[in-house]
């Protein structure tokens, strides 16, 4: 007999995991060991997009864990699945073999897993196996919180508001930490029956997926795996300083400055957080997006931080990084509220008719238009849209001001559909989240919920100026540009580009937003 928890991609940890916890609860009640199982789809990363850097993540971090399982005498199981469809039977057979009569799970939002995940039950329950799923991703999880009309928000403001006072009513309960999992007994190390999943290793790679050898060093120097890198990044956050001349380059763990409450990251992130060429963040997105840290813990220990302090800079800046938190949890409620979006549908469907420039047809076949090119690789001769693709690309993050730019640059400025943007985010982030990222490019692109009015577009130019004041970001990741100061850095004439080697813009802002409004406007139009 045994409990089985079969943990997901977006549950990387042992602490503060409502599924495994509730599952190691059982298992000691009844005396029976717990087993960890994870599946491997390649199938399912290619059909979702996932990108090669965030399954070397998510590999790195089921090694630590299973060395952390291992300890605790519970035998982890990470098994390679080629087929989508055959996982639902692979995990019943699996709970049949080591005689399981729970499974317990934190559920996973988007369609496909949700259709699996029924299609489990379905098999299970005839057999007398019960399946236990578990919210566990959100602070607020979906569908609990309704307009007047009883209807899902689609606004953020009055979401966020009715989020923070649901919370407040009841801290306890909403950010409740869950028990750590009990180690197994020490005997079953030695269960026949045991002893090859005890054995058994995770991969390095995954075939399809693997990385570059340069691209492989720098995510593990930039994003190292495990809860206690994860917990240290957020203490990081919450006590020490901003280094005041980050390049944009990311090595989340070097505090660069020692413990500084009153100056600290959070302290100061309602007034610095939008400066790009700043070390302004928590840098927390990858170990969120795939679990590392429980996001109950960045708020438990966040609104602690805000109980002892009553610097009003500090008590604004956590609030608004619990905010940051709510438009995470608002992108999931809206996945699991309208499942359209996760079918490739923008959210307001009289979006779906624009007309866009995405690729070029020659001798019938369909060539990605060079823009698109030019904007992956940062060449589109606007520094700070080269600078924040160049990041990306580079270092699988950037900061939110650069996403927002980058995307709003692409859908309006190129009017390249937001759907290329979008897969192209997910293959290259670590932090690749599909409601965070699906979510992010709707509002850019004006076609989601809680969209900015389509006519709203931003001047990457005047953007630049705001967010990257004093060029550090451009510099950094624009070389051609390091020697140029003053507002040419954010808008280079064409003889200046010329001379350093820097291309030409690609197109003229004030042009290519007057194509965006008429398009938008009489989406089916040229
Ligand atoms: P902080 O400012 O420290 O914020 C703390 C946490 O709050 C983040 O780690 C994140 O989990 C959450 N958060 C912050 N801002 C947002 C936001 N706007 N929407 C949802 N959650 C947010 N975030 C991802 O995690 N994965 C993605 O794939 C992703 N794609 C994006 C695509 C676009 C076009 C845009 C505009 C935004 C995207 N974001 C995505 C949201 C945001 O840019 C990142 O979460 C943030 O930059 C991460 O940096 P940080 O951890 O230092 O954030």
């Amino acid at each position: 007999k045994s409990v089985i928890y079969w943990m997901r991609m977006a549950d990387l940890r042992i602490h503060d995991n409502r599924a495994l916890s509730r599952a190691s609860v059982l298992a000691q009640e009844d005396s029976i060991p717990l087993i960890i199982l994870f599946i491997i789809c390649p199938q399912d990363y290619l059909a979702h997009g996932v990108g090669a850097r965030r399954i070397d993540f998510m590999l790195r971090n089921l090694r630590s864990l299973k060395e952390s399982f291992f300890s605790l005498n519970i035998p982890f199981l990470a098994t390679t699945q080629a087929k989508m469809r055959g996982i639902p039977s692979f995990v019943l057979s699996f709970c049949e073999q080591y005689g399981a009569n729970t499974l317990f799970a934190n559920i996973e939002y988007e369609v496909d897993e949700l259709r699996r995940d029924i299609k489990v039950c379905e098999s299970a329950f005839p057999k007398g196996i019960q399946v236990i799923f578990e919210h566990d991703k959100c602070i607020i999880e979906p569908g609990i919180l309704l307009t007047k009309q009883g209807k899902p928000y689609t606004v953020y403001s009055p979401y966020q508001r009715s989020w923070l006072s649901v919370l407040n009513n009841n801290v306890a309960h909403h950010l409740e930490e869950c028990s750590s999992p009990k180690a197994n007994d020490e005997s079953i190390k030695s269960s026949e029956l045991l002893v090859p999943i005890f054995d058994s290793t995770v991969p390095f790679a995954v075939e399809g997926f693997e990385l570059a050898d340069w691209d492989q060093i720098r995510m593990r120097e930039s994003w190292p795996e495990g809860e206690v890198t994860a917990t240290q990044i957020l203490e990081r956050f919450l006590t020490t300083k901003k280094r005041s001349s980050q390049l944009g380059a990311v090595d989340p763990l070097s505090h660069g400055s020692e413990n500084c409450p009153k100056f600290s990251r959070i302290a100061k992130y309602a007034s610095d957080r939008d400066q790009i060429g700043s070390d302004t963040t928590s840098r927390l997105s990858p170990y969120l997006a795939s679990g590392v840290i429980s996001v109950r813990e960045c708020a438990r220990a966040t609104m602690q931080l805000s109980e002892t302090c009553m610097d009003t800079d500090k008590s604004s800046g956590i609030k608004r990084w619990m905010q940051e938190i709510a438009w995470r949890d608002f992108y999931i409620n809206i996945l699991a509220s309208f499942p359209r979006v996760c079918m490739g549908c923008p959210y307001l469907e009289k979006f779906s008719d624009v007309v866009w420039e995405n690729s070029r047809s020659y001798d019938n076949v369909e060539v990605e238009a060079e823009n698109v090119q030019k904007w992956k690789t940062g060449m589109t001769g606007v520094p700070i849209v080269d600078a924040a693709m160049r990041c990306i690309k580079t270092m699988g993050w950037v900061h939110n001001r650069a996403r927002m730019i980058a995307a709003m640059y692409l859908s309006k400025d190129l009017m390249i559909d937001w759907r290329v943007g979008e897969k192209y985010f997910m293959e290259v982030l670590v932090d690749g989240d599909f409601a965070s990222n699906n979510g992010g490019w709707q509002w850019c692109a004006s076609t989601g919920t809680d969209p900015c009015p389509y006519f709203r577009i931003f001047n990457p130019h005047t953007q630049s100026l705001k967010a990257d004041p004093s060029g550090n970001f451009i510099h950094h990741w624009v070389p051609e540009l390091r020697k140029v100061r003053g507002p040419d850095l954010h808008d280079p004439s064409s003889a200046l580009a010329d001379k350093l080697g820097y291309p030409r813009p690609i197109i003229l802002h004030s042009e290519a937003r007057e194509r965006a409004l008429r398009r938008y406007k009489n989406p089916g139009n040229m």
